[in-house]
């Protein structure tokens, strides 16, 4: 029995060296397939991102900061925030992705990632982004940005210049209204003075009233 081991031993390395048998993947090289619901590393569609930060809020380990990142779409992203992601910190749950709102956050098919130190798997937009506008698209993306803040502005101050105006006029006939009401007053004023000394005659009169049955 010893024996049939022994040669089963040696006759395998030999049949593998031999037949040239595939006994372990030939990792890096070739990776394995994996599945579809797999979670490797985050991709991000920097074209779309509106830097709303939902993903940071909802990820429990606090591992999504947003960071500056030129290469996305300021007309949509005004201030160019976009996620950065700690891997020392992300457990894959796939939370940041469910929340996004505009579906530019997905879980990649990469799995594997190293470094020399701490700050090596905290990984930047630049690294996530699997799409991105080029130098020449965010500057023409900026001048339009541009163009329809000045727009924008122009309609804005135009608005104010109309209401200003309008409250100008609308001002003059309570003018008018007030002076009118001014005149009124000093009328309505009188009419208490007369219920006052009516009142008083009559609290004569009642004061005289007692006395006459006083003296019954
Ligand atoms: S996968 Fe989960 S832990 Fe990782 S960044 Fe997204 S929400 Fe956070
Ligand atoms: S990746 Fe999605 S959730 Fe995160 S900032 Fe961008 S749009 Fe918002």
């Amino acid at each position: 029995m010893l024996k049939r081991n022994m040669i089963k031993n040696f006759s395998w390395p030999l049949k593998t060296a031999t037949r040239e048998i595939e006994i372990t993947r030939l990792y890096p090289e070739v990776m394995m397939e994996l599945p579809a619901a797999e979670r490797g590393i985050h991709e991000l569609d920097a074209t779309t991102c509106i830097g709303c930060a939902s993903c940071a809020r909802i990820c429990p380990n606090s591992c999504i900061e947003m960071v500056h990142f030129k290469f996305g779409n300021p007309l949509k992203n005004k201030k160019m925030q976009f996620p950065q992601i700690d891997y020392g910190r992300c457990m894959f749950c796939g939370l940041c992705v469910d929340e996004c709102p505009v579906e530019c956050l997905t879980m990649g098919k990469k799995v594997t990632m190293a470094g020399w130190e701490r700050k090596d798997i905290v990984k930047s937009p630049d690294f996530l982004a699997t799409k991105r506008f080029s130098d020449k698209e965010v500057k023409d993306l900026e001048a339009e940005a541009k163009r329809i803040a000045a727009e924008k502005a122009a309609a804005k101050k135009a608005a104010a210049k109309d209401g200003a105006a309008k409250e100008g006029a609308a001002k003059k006939p309570t003018k008018e209204g007030a002076s009118v009401a001014e005149k009124k007053k000093p009328e309505a004023k009188a009419k208490p003075e007369e219920g006052s000394a009516a009142s008083e005659t009559k609290k004569e009169e009642s004061k005289a009233e007692p006395k006459e049955g006083g003296a019954s």
